[in-house]
């Protein structure tokens, strides 16, 4: 690629949708939390505990990447850690021309300590709000219903979604381990998420098969994480085509985790030159060593995509984005 090509996919104003606050963790954070908190680490300066929390050539699923992030759980058990990776999320944000983030974070995953979903989710949204006065970038939270954790803290979830809606929360999010448990349980947390119309999305067909999709798009998810399985089933990507349901696609992440094994593999070029409505995003970029910039331009070169095209597929994440309308009018005149 030329360099006038690298340096205008980069000047590009961008949009990440599917970002978890927990994988944006700086390493160095990660320390002095541990420190401020004591709480053992695997080691004590940046480059040792880097092999332990940032995705290694040897990661071979999901459940070896997710396995990155026991190792700094327990310095995210406390509200001011929260609030500080939410802050300086903003900080890395605004050095890579986003004009619009939603992150997302699981508050029942960081209970451990003793604190509430409440006081977590409370902690992040003034991490945020003081992050975006200070670094100017909007970006809004979404709160994770998991996989794995019991249905209370889910349906618990929905309703601190419900209630904390318009001081910056943008819905929620079902994640987890699809290939360790299904969603059975949570599905009343889930309906009621529709019930309450807070805007949904869904991790399907990363590390489960298509039939977690078939489900989220039966639930009236509003958008897709991942969805790369959606491949295996043309009659469900027609619909999805015609429902307009965005993906969010995570290339980099679906190497690391081997939900495709190479990425002149990876779908996304069918499924964009079949119209779905595919969205660029990083999902943990510090966990895998990325910014929203390496994502554009991987996908530029694998796929042989023009300028025209990102700003096609930037457009979509405009369209896709959890925001009032005034706002979307906003983003689509930046982009
Ligand atoms: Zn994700």
């Amino acid at each position: 690629m030329t360099d006038s090509k690298l340096e205008a996919i980069r000047s590009l104003p961008k949009i990440d949708l599917h970002l978890h606050l927990d994988g944006a963790i700086r390493t160095r954070t990660i320390l002095e939390l541990g420190e401020k908190h004591s709480v053992d680490l695997p080691a004590d300066n940046v480059e040792e505990l880097s092999k332990h929390v940032q995705v290694q050539p040897s990661c071979r699923s999901l459940t070896d990447f997710l396995a990155c992030f026991e190792v700094f759980y327990p310095v995210l058990q406390f509200p001011d850690a929260v609030e500080r990776i939410a802050y300086e999320l903003c900080e890395d944000l605004a050095d890579q021309n986003i004009i619009y983030a939603e992150t997302r974070f699981a508050p029942v995953l960081l209970t451990e300590e003793g604190a509430s979903q409440e006081e977590m989710i409370l902690a992040a949204l003034k991490g945020l709000k003081r992050g975006r006065s200070e670094f100017g970038v909007p970006v809004k939270l979404l709160l994770c219903a998991y996989r794995g954790t019991p249905p209370e803290a889910s349906a618990e979830v929905v309703e601190l979604a419900q209630k904390y809606r318009e001081e910056g929360i943008a819905g929620i999010d079902f994640a987890g381990d699809e290939s360790q448990y299904d969603a059975r349980e949570h599905m009343e947390a889930l309906k009621l998420a529709r019930k309450y119309n807070l805007p949904l999305t869904i991790h399907a067909g990363e590390a489960g098969g298509v039939e977690n999709i078939r489900e989220a798009v039966d639930l009236g998810a509003d958008r897709i994480g991942h969805g790369v399985r959606l491949e295996d089933d043309q009659e469900l990507l027609t619909e999805v085509v015609d429902k307009e349901i965005p993906l969010e696609q995570c290339l980099t992440s679906n190497l690391q985790t081997q939900a495709v094994s190479e990425i002149d593999e990876h779908p996304f070029p069918d499924f964009y030159n079949q119209g779905v409505k595919v969205t660029i995003n990083t999902d943990d970029p510090r966990i895998s060593s990325i910014d929203i910039n390496d994502e554009f331009i991987l996908a530029a070169e694998s796929f042989d995509l023009e300028l025209d095209d990102l700003k096609a597929i930037l457009q979509n994440s405009v369209e896709a984005a959890f925001v009032d309308e005034t706002t979307r009018k906003q983003l689509r005149e930046k982009i």
